[in-house]
């Protein structure tokens, strides 16, 4: 029980200040229901995708005139890569999120799939090419099989075998007492929070995205659970362009990009050996976690 608490001491160290904002974190799924007051253009096609390649090129935005939430912020994913976003409570890492499935429209610059702004397409185009597994996955009231199978309704048996493999739930399912037909959810078997990420990340290998966004929980999970999520994610991400919004570094060490964001602009980017070497705001973050963990 000792390791559960460790994501959350991590934070609690590195960002003691702002812990209380960090409980309040915004729950991404609550994001995805929000409606949108944005227009589609007239008339706006439908998303074609060739390369899977994201870009954010010098975005800016405030949800009002008065403050800027983010400033100039240029980065790109490119086809295959999985790019992960770290920056304290506050500094804007939902907020891209939400310009990504425009909740909201850029203020400034342009946020690019492929060579198309996403400004140009239908938005149910724009947020069917992403797969998302949120902090929070809701579970229906069903066998794991049903809601392993909601992510593609079509996929065939195999299909679904093969997703649940990959998100690392086959021993987990084969050691339930009804195996894939047992419930879930609220009126069934209560499932830890890592098994429910799994759950939502074989979903997803069913969807099968051009697109992947992974908001990672902020707390509760131990090590060994960590460790399963992400090679879970990382089955998914073989066939996805990848943005994380990464809560605990040790989880990000393989990205192709970690992006620093402090206060809305971008301060540092690189991967994690690049960054520990320019010996700056991220090299302080991983400083800290190393000694939080070692105690
Ligand atoms: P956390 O890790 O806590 O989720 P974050 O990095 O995701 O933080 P954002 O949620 O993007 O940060 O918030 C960035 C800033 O924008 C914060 O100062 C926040 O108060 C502000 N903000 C967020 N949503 C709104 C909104 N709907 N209206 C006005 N301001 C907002």
């Amino acid at each position: 029980t000792m390791q559960i608490f460790t994501p959350l001491n991590f934070l609690g160290f590195v960002y003691r200040e702002i812990r209380g904002a960090i409980a309040n974190i915004n729950n991404l799924f609550t994001i995805l229901e929000k409606r949108s007051s944005i227009e589609d253009r007239p008339h706006a096609p439908a998303l074609s995708i060739q390369n899977r390649k994201l870009t954010f090129s010098q975005v800016s935005f405030g949800y009002d005139e008065k403050r800027l939430i983010l400033q100039n912020v240029s980065f790109s994913i490119e086809p295959g890569q999985k790019v992960a976003v770290v920056g304290e409570s506050g500094a804007g890492k939902s907020t891209l999120v939400k310009l990504l499935f425009r909740f909201y429209d850029v203020s400034n610059g342009t946020i690019f799939v492929d060579n198309t702004d996403i400004r140009d397409v239908s938005q149910q185009s724009l947020r069917e090419a992403f797969g998302v597994v949120p902090q929070d996955t809701v579970l229906f009231n069903d066998s794991i099989w049903e809601n392993v199978k909601y992510g593609n309704p079509t996929a065939c048996d195999e299909e679904i075998w093969h997703a649940i493999r990959q998100a690392q739930l086959l021993s987990f399912v084969e050691s339930l007492p009804e195996k894939e037909n047992t419930k879930v959810g609220e009126r069934g078997l209560k499932v830890s929070g890592g098994e429910k990420q799994r759950i939502a990340i074989a979903r997803v290998l069913l969807k099968n995205p051009p697109f992947l966004l992974f908001d990672e929980a902020t707390s509760s999970l131990d090590t060994h659970s960590e460790k399963r999520v992400m090679e879970a994610i990382n089955q998914v991400a073989q066939n996805a362009s990848t943005l994380i919004i990464a809560h605990r570094l040790s989880t990000i060490v393989d990205a192709d990009r970690i992006i620093v964001l402090h206060q809305g602009e971008i301060v540092e980017q690189g991967t994690h050996s690049q960054l520990l070497i320019n010996n700056g705001r991220y090299a302080k973050l991983w400083q800290a976690q190393l000694k939080e963990t070692s105690h």
